[in-house]
């Protein structure tokens, strides 16, 4: 199951919308979910995620979306605990 809610935090209280997209990272072998957004903090996901892949925090890799819709989370790795809470001050 994925989460129901977009994984930005807005100063400490959580983005209620519906995520629309999710967020993976796509390397030579394989593609690792790091969460989900919704469309109005796609880009602040995108540049977070640039941001702890720098610090080494998470896989480093090609920065993906995909509408949430098509994902088949069967097909997809990843798990609860690597997801990112991308928190802004
Ligand atoms: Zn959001």
């Amino acid at each position: 199951m994925l989460p129901d809610r977009c994984s930005v935090k807005e100063s400490g209280k959580q983005c209620v919308n519906p995520p629309v997209f999710v967020v993976s990272i796509v390397d030579d072998k394989d593609e690792y979910m790091v969460g989900v957004t919704c469309g109005r903090h796609k880009q602040i996901v995108l540049g977070k995620i640039g941001i702890l892949q720098k610090e080494g925090k998470i896989h480093s890799g090609k920065i993906n979306f995909s509408i949430l819709k098509a994902v088949g989370t069967a097909c997809a790795h990843g798990d609860m605990d690597d997801f990112v809470q991308i928190d802004m001050k």
